[in-house]
């Protein structure tokens, strides 16, 4: 008998009213695991499947219980505070547990694929008034496809209205048992040039571009957003937007064309991860450069814009 709503996931965290990430309000459940590494990843907390602990240093009250409890010797006591090594963590979170000041900050939990059917599932008033529903984001969900298709099913079954937002780095088995359950899928076209792509981000952009070729043809009824974000200086060069235009504007299911401009957000979790900030000398661009951008992109797709969620006229 098939397994239903059973398989647990790892998720990132639950957040509620999005009014970003499709129609309406939506619930995203955003999942741990990514096979990328952009070098401008606002969520560096979801890269890896297994769960990881950051440290707000400023709350450190340095009583070494932490360091006490781990079991993989991970942690530390140096003269600056805990010192961490990220390739001895496996995950446990027992520093979490025992930290009297909340200093250590849990990212990722595993919970079964029912369990998140009914977290999703008490804002489906919000979801009736609003037009909105669930959004699957990453991490990459596709990484774990299996919970994903469970989770969709059970929100489909309640009425709850279900959107993707992927790199679609991944095979196709793993993306066509979902497109069922979609209205809106969200997929990332981070460089249109298979060779830069392969420079920024370790793998060319074939896989990618062939998945999006093939839902745009699957016999399902769903609309297609693709969405890149714009790095000054490392993606948003004026021959390249031309040619990013060239593939999206034969696209048959396309809603829009999304272009999301590069922010910092992400570097607190850096911070807190022990990690480097990897763009930090890029600022983020102003609204009159999104404009220019997306104006070079319309005149050459002729397809509806948005910048930041907002229509580009
Ligand atoms: S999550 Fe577990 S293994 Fe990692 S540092 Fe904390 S206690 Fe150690
Ligand atoms: S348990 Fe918390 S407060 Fe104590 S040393 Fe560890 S991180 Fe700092």
């Amino acid at each position: 008998m098939e397994n239903r709503g059973e398989t647990a996931g790892s998720v990132l965290r639950i957040e509620k009213s999005s009014i970003h990430d499709g129609d309406g309000l939506r619930t995203v459940l955003f999942l741990k695991g990514c096979p990328l590494r952009c070098l401008w990843c606002s969520t560096p907390e979801s890269q890896r499947m297994v769960p990881e602990r950051g440290l707000s240093r400023e709350k450190c009250l340095r009583c070494g219980r932490c360091v006490e409890q781990c079991p993989q010797g991970a942690l530390t006591m140096g003269e600056d505070g805990i010192n961490f090594d990220r390739n001895r963590c496996a995950g446990c979170l027992k520093c979490a547990s025992v930290c009297p000041s909340s200093a250590v900050v849990p990212y990722g939990k595993k919970m079964t694929a029912n369990e998140a059917v009914c977290e999703i599932a008490k804002d489906e008033i919000f979801y009736f008034h609003s037009g909105g529903g669930l959004t699957v984001s990453g991490g990459e969900p596709l990484d774990q496809s299996g919970f994903v298709r469970e989770v969709l099913a059970g929100c489909c079954e309640r009425g709850i209205d279900c959107a993707i937002e992927s790199s679609f780095f991944a095979p196709w088995e793993k993306i066509e048992p979902l497109l069922p359950y979609i209205s809106l899928l969200h997929v990332d076209i981070k460089h249109p040039d298979a060779e830069k792509h392969k420079k920024l981000i370790g793998v060319d952009n074939g896989l990618i571009l062939e998945n999006i070729r093939r839902a745009d043809g699957a016999p399902y009824d769903f609309g297609l957003v693709i969405r890149t974000p714009l790095i000054p200086g490392i993606n948003d060069g004026d021959e390249d937007i031309v040619k990013l235009a060239e593939i999206v504007k034969g696209l048959k299911k396309l809603r829009f064309m999304e272009f999301l401009a590069y922010h910092r957000l992400g570097t607190e979790t850096y911070k807190r991860l022990g990690l480097d900030y990897p763009l930090a000398e890029i600022k983020t661009p102003d609204a009159a450069y999104m404009r220019r951008k997306a104006a070079v992109f319309k005149s050459a797709a002729g397809v509806t814009v948005k910048i930041n969620g907002s229509i580009f006229e």
